[in-house]
């Protein structure tokens, strides 16, 4: 086969297309990031390389001083980034860079609005990577030759529709990448240029960054040439691991460029952790948390973001070992000293030291949090409106952390009554009434449910706190946090409330009346809804509403029956559910006053069915027919009115 046969023309997927879209016309404040870009990109092939040659020395093929090149002409107009990388092969090309191989991309594509200020946000959660070079050029070709084979390939692309491929000769291993400019992108045809952004963005990384220097001529004193004028190669960055540096030498600046080039973010981090462990298991890390969730956190495939390396030698960033899922929006680097170069997958799952190093990170990482919670609220409240449904999952996953992630829980709660979950355990402890022993808690489907529940009446007439919990986690939590600080999480909507200790004699002595007036109307509203409930009974949680439903101590809440269903879980072959809840109602409502005085039986059952049916409405619930329940109640409406 010919060169020229073997050249293909082939179409951008569509996702690709968007997003070269995109980005050309939101990122241009923010040009000179394709040079992060692509510098990060060429430092994971090395890193990629340098691990394959643990097992394979002969990939290096003589070559094992691993560089990045960056070079520019000014007449060609040209930017040129080349590295002696891993490199890829024709099908690694096709899948890399004519496609985005991100699960959840579509999703993504689907939430842009078309509004650019907006959408460049988004963007930035996804990650621009190899695509960035289109922000300032209006051609790319790309030359690579993978590790170990002869065969090199050559991808070009003006960005639009479509790029070739075609098989190429290339002399060593490796990517290079050449940059035609736009016009008007000429500033960056400029050494002192490339050099300040290379210092700026990629100083820190461990691979050395080379540009040629001029070297002028040396001429004597009766000015003659000595020797002629010449280049120089030069390395550009510090080229020195960052982690491996002391604290006290590494500025926030660059603590920040660092974190977005391991990240592949370009929003500074909220905070991070640097920290040296010594000992039999000596390892450094340093440890981010973001400032913006990634698109893709609730993909449970999505690639866990701490990567490992051993002696400053990348072995992984698909450590899962390294981070509990509950954790998994931190990014950063691990770096064990005493774990063995030659590690497989299987080691690293079975090995004691890693799973000693997780334990220590894992500390690390809470620790982190408290300080930012205890330091920087605002920072905190970003941080927990970004990730806190993330973190609730930390009492489900991690036992032995449970306390400690507890206390960096926030919640909604009665006392803003503001929809920011800003309120923590200790916040709400603090604010507990005298003799009060557990904390309260209310779960729907909605903040504007929570805040609504009828539940909340007699709290809020005794001025007892109560957390407002409405998100989907949140019933998953409550069953895994029954405690906190040796008190108990209780549900409002479950079982007895022990508030009769809060209520004045007098209280007492009426609900003791009532009980014995009310006996008789419970027993025939327990008649009508006989398969609906398994109790009627005098209610002490109301003040305004006529009724309430309550479900027994140990059985599944309404809001969670609701989460269960919809989500198409069987409640009867899981054993579970099925349990009828009790009816509650308000002696001191006029509805109910009036209940207790009618006389035609049939209108006694219309009643009762509505104000059973609205107990469930008033919950967020859903009727199980609907229609029946507009009947009745327009037929009532139309005996007022008529
Ligand atoms: P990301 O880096 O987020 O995966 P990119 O679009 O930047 O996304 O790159 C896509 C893939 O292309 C990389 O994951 C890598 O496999 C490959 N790639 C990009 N640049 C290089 C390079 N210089 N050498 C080898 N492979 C590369």
């Amino acid at each position: 086969m010919t060169v020229e046969a073997n050249k293909q023309t082939l179409g951008f997927q569509t996702e690709v297309k968007h997003l070269l879209h995109l980005m050309i016309h939101s990122l241009y404040s923010n040009k000179e990031i394709f040079l992060r870009e692509l510098i990060s990109n060429a430092s994971d092939a090395a890193d990629k390389l340098r691990f394959e040659a643990l097992a394979n020395d002969s990939l290096y093929a003589g070559d094992s001083e691993l560089k990045i090149r960056v070079d520019f002409d000014e007449t060609q107009k040209t930017i040129t980034i080349s590295d002696n990388g891993i490199g890829m092969t024709r099908a690694e090309v096709q899948d890399h860079i004519g496609t985005i191989a991100k699960s959840g991309t579509k999703q993504f594509f689907e939430r842009l609005t078309g509004d650019q200020a907006k959408d460049s946000e988004l963007i930035g959660q996804f990650g621009v990577g190899f695509y960035s070079a289109f922000i300032v050029a209006d051609k790319v070709t790309l030359t690579t030759r993978k590790a170990g084979e002869t065969e090199a390939v050559r991808w070009e692309s003006a960005g639009e529709g479509d790029y070739t491929i075609e098989s190429v000769d290339k002399p060593g291993r490796g990517t290079e990448i050449v940059l035609h400019m736009k016009d008007g992108e000429e500033e960056f045809l400029n050494s002192w240029r490339l050099r300040t952004i290379i210092k700026k963005f990629s100083d820190h990384i461990s691979l050395p960054i080379i540009m040629s220097k001029e070297v002028p001529a040396e001429k004597d004193d009766e000015g003659n040439e000595t020797s002629p004028a010449s280049l120089e190669d030069e390395t550009v960055n510090s080229a020195s691991a960052l982690w491996t540096q002391s604290k006290d030498s590494i500025s926030a600046e660059e603590y920040n460029e660092f974190y977005k080039h391991v990240a592949h973010d370009f929003q500074d981090p909220l905070t991070h952790a640097h920290s040296r462990v010594e000992g039999t298991n000596e390892y450094s890390l340093l440890l981010y948390v973001p400032s913006r969730a990634p698109f893709d956190m609730w993909d449970r495939d999505a690639k866990h973001g701490v990567k490992l390396y051993i002696k400053k030698i990348f072995i992984t960033d698909d450590a899962e070992q390294l981070m509990p899922r509950f954790l998994r929006f931190v990014r950063g680097v691990i770096d064990a000293d005493s774990l063995p170069l030659n590690v497989s997958r299987e080691i690293l799952q079975q090995s004691k030291q890693i799973s000693a190093i997780k334990t220590g990170a894992v500390k690390k990482v809470l620790g982190m949090l408290e300080d930012l919670a205890e330091n920087d609220a605002e920072k905190y409240q970003t941080f927990w409106e970004q990730f806190g449904n993330v973190i609730k999952e930390g009492p489900i996953e991690d036992h032995k952390n449970k306390d400690r992630v507890a206390k960096l829980l926030r919640f909604a709660s009665t006392h803003t009554d503001d929809k920011t979950q800003s309120v923590s355990l200790d916040d709400y402890i603090s604010r507990m009434k005298e003799g009060q022993e557990k904390i309260y808690y209310v779960t729907a489907d909605s903040f504007a449910a929570a805040k609504n529940s009828p539940h909340l009446e007699i709290f809020r007439k005794k001025g007892i706190e109560v957390l407002l919990l409405s998100d989907r986690i949140d019933e998953w939590l409550v069953s895994s946090l029954t405690d906190y600080d040796d008190k108990h999480l209780q549900s409002i909507a479950k079982g007895d409330l022990d508030l009769d200790k809060f209520d004045s004699e007098e209280e007492k002595q009426h609900q003791e009346e009532v009980s014995k007036d009310f006996e008789a109307v419970l027993k025939q509203i327990q008649d009508v809804l006989t398969d609906k409930v398994s109790e009627v009974r005098v209610s002490h949680r109301l003040t305004d509403s006529p009724a309430c439903l309550v479900t027994g101590v140990y059985d599944m809440s309404l809001n969670m029956e609701r989460i269960m269903k919809e989500a198409g879980q069987s409640l009867n072959m899981m054993g579970m559910g099925g349990s009828k809840p009790i009816f509650e109602i308000n002696p001191d409502h006029a509805i109910v006053k009036a209940l207790k005085n009618e006389q035609d039986d049939a209108r006694f059952a219309d009643i009762s069915q509505i104000l059973f049916d609205q107990a469930i409405l008033s919950e967020g619930g859903q009727l199980d027919n609907p229609s029946a329940f507009v009947h009745k109640l327009n037929g009532l409406l139309q005996s007022l009115l008529v």
